[in-house]
């Protein structure tokens, strides 16, 4: 089998990891460990630079507002490159706070404008006095594969040019309560509002997310046992 290896950026992960967000990288971890792929991890942070180049994957968790708001000035540090890594295919998990920052912007529950970075096309609008509390289904018609999850969000994201959902809600509220759609799929970038955390509930994510990684490092020709082979 061949000695592959995976570097995985962990974006602002000392700030960002509402609802253990973290356990995304663990189970990106025990996956990679299961497949024999060696896999190295770093936390990229405010006021460090982050290397296009130099990742396979990167994960961005959730966030309160307190912690975008912080996020969302330094972040526009990075804005060229991680940019520059979503046109070139590369592959990212974004979650909820993380979600939100990629796209134009966030009207946090104050009624602050938070910047993103508009790598991605939707835009995020806030609630009065009321959040999107509890388990949420979702069904990925293009995989065939539902996803499992809980949300706690005020914003409500409105997906734009070149983005499709990441699933249409079964079960909950999803982007914005309105459109039945979750979460975002663009080029390699995977966003969702799903905390639980996501990966840990649904290990065909986790997969794909792996080997969608090694594909642009390695190209599509995989040496690689499934996960229901490995851990049979
Ligand atoms: N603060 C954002 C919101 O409430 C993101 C929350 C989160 O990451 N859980 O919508």
């Amino acid at each position: 089998m061949a000695n592959y290896e995976l570097t995985i950026a962990h974006l602002y992960g000392n700030l960002m990891n509402t609802y253990g967000d973290n356990g995304n990288l663990l189970m990106l971890k025990y996956v990679a460990k299961k497949l024999g792929i060696t896999c190295h991890t770093e936390i990229v942070s405010i006021h460090e630079p982050f290397d296009p180049d130099k990742y396979d994957l990167v994960f961005f968790g959730g966030g309160q507002d307190f912690e975008q708001l912080i996020i969302s000035k330094d972040i526009q540090e990075k804005k060229e490159a991680l940019t520059n890594y979503i046109e070139n295919n590369g592959v990212m998990l974004a979650i909820c706070g993380g979600y939100q920052l990629l796209g134009h912007y966030y009207m946090g529950a104050n009624g602050e404008k938070i910047q993103g970075i508009s790598a991605l096309d939707h835009y995020t609008l806030s609630q009065e006095n009321n959040r999107f509390i509890g388990d949420i289904v979702i069904h990925n018609e293009e995989f065939d594969e539902t996803y499992y999850g809980f949300e706690n969000h005020n914003g409500r994201t409105f997906l734009g040019e070149g983005e499709r959902p990441l699933g249409k809600v079964v079960q909950g509220q999803g982007n914005n309560g309105e459109d039945k759609s979750e979460g975002v799929i663009y080029k390699n970038v995977y966003g969702s509002y799903f905390h639980g955390p996501i990966l840990a509930r649904n290990e065909h994510l986790a997969e794909r997310l792996i080997r969608l990684s090694l594909e642009q490092r390695y190209g599509k020709d995989l040496d690689l046992p499934t996960l229901q082979e490995a851990l049979a």
